[in-house]
């Protein structure tokens, strides 16, 4: 046969993370003990009123379809939390709910861009965003933002980074992989920058309920009438409660890109599962206790780690302010040898922290940034404490 499959499908990368937690597996199969670093999910369980109003959904037969861009109540949930949450007015009639986060993102740049059109992304970056703006035929163009400058792109920055092409900018507060979170000040700039260029900003807030130590989350989009027409507001439940399996994203743009979305959304999947709609519902308006609850231990967790990893010499560690992911900067343990040969990038440190010490991690290369690493801590202090010892091992055995 000489069919040629799709160059686009064919140009996606697939996940680096996919072989340490393919090897991750393989060892637990054989009864070793891993610690995994590398969970993008937090590890506790949907809320119970969420899932039981779940039931109570599948038990009064609500399972027919819905409207293609979410129920009518269920958009009215999401419009109200972005009023109270986020101080951002979006009728129903702009809201767009989506298979997850990442089927919410894929809409909104089918929605907007045309093939050549770029695309501004900050590094280091969230290995998808690369991706699917290809998908969508766009083309990424990256800015690499300083550690200095907390893993953040300045305005002047982004600035440079501008052409006739530019179409949108991602913007991801707070980030993964860094944890960091931009402040008012920092948006207000880049949303200056966006309407004096006129592009958009695809406002990925999916961390929006995990920010730590009093720091303000801020919606680019509610920082002005201009800028609040340009912006694409992204979010959705999987993260802030504990909802990733449910599949449950959504979107507050303008109604002209909402209806657009939805056209695209009503021929490819259509509505969400219908019974996840009726969660939704429940999560976002019934208590909100749990989400501070689950905040919290994160919190405890994020303290110790960075704790911890500051006291390792070889590593450095900044401060997350939100999320649940320390970025950590390996330079010091890269240039020494382990068994006599130099470490020399994370992918080879990754192999080594898993094959020889059980602890999985996820190295940077594709999210920008090759001499990093991402330490997730959505696992248990147990495992968090037991995995950083092993780390500390590793450390030990490096020779200059
Ligand atoms: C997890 C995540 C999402 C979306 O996740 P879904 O599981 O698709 O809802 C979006 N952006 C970032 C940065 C994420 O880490």
């Amino acid at each position: 046969m000489s069919l040629e499959l799709s160059k686009k499908a064919q140009a996606v990368k697939p996940s680096s993370t996919l072989a340490i937690t393919a090897k991750a597996k393989e060892l637990r199969a054989q009864g070793i003990d891993v610690v995994g670093f590398g969970a993008g999910e937090p590890d506790f369980n949907t809320p119970e009123h969420i899932c039981s109003a779940a039931v109570k959904a599948l038990e009064e037969g609500y399972t027919k379809y819905t409207p293609a861009s979410g129920s009518v109540e269920l958009r009215e949930a999401i419009s109200r939390k972005f009023k109270e949450f986020n101080g951002l007015d979006y009728k129903p009639s702009q809201i767009v709910v989506s298979n997850g986060g990442k089927h919410s993102l894929t809409n909104v740049f089918t929605a907007i861009l045309n093939p050549g059109d770029e695309v501004i992304i900050p590094a280091p970056y969230w290995l998808s965003y690369p991706e699917m703006v290809k998908l969508a035929d766009g083309v990424p163009v990256y800015v690499y933002a300083s550690e200095e400058n907390g893993f953040k792109a300045t305005a002047q920055e982004i600035a440079q980074a501008v052409t006739p092409k530019t179409k949108a900018l991602v913007l991801n507060s707070p980030s993964n992989p860094t944890g960091m979170i931009y402040t008012r000040q920092e948006l207000q700039a880049i949303a200056n920058l966006a309407v004096e260029k006129d592009f958009y900003v695809v406002a990925d807030e999916m961390y929006e309920y995990l920010t730590y130590d009093g720091e303000e989350h801020v919606s680019i989009a509610s920082l002005g009438d201009e800028i609040y027409r340009r912006t694409i507001t992204c979010s959705g439940l999987s993260k802030g409660y504990a909802m990733t399996g449910w599949r449950i994203g959504y979107t507050g743009s303008t109604e002209e890109i909402a209806k657009l979305m939805g056209a695209v959304q009503s021929h490819q999947t259509s509505n969400i599962n219908s019974i996840a709609q009726k969660a939704a519902i429940e999560a976002l308006n019934g208590p909100q206790e749990s989400v501070g609850e689950m905040r919290d231990e994160f919190n405890k967790r994020r303290t110790y780690m960075v704790k911890r990893l500051s006291e390792m010499k070889e590593l450095s560690v900044r401060e997350p302010k939100g999320a649940f992911y320390v970025f950590v900067n390996t330079e010091g343990a890269l240039e020494k040898k382990y068994k006599g040969e130099k470490v020399g990038d994370t992918t080879r440190l990754a192999e080594i922290l898993i094959n020889d010490y059980h602890v999985a991690v996820v190295p940077c290369q594709d999210f920008g940034f090759p001499t990093y690493i991402r330490l997730s801590y959505a696992i248990s202090m147990e495992q968090i404490e037991k995995g950083l010892d092993w780390i500390g091992s590793f450390l030990s055995a490096l020779e200059a």
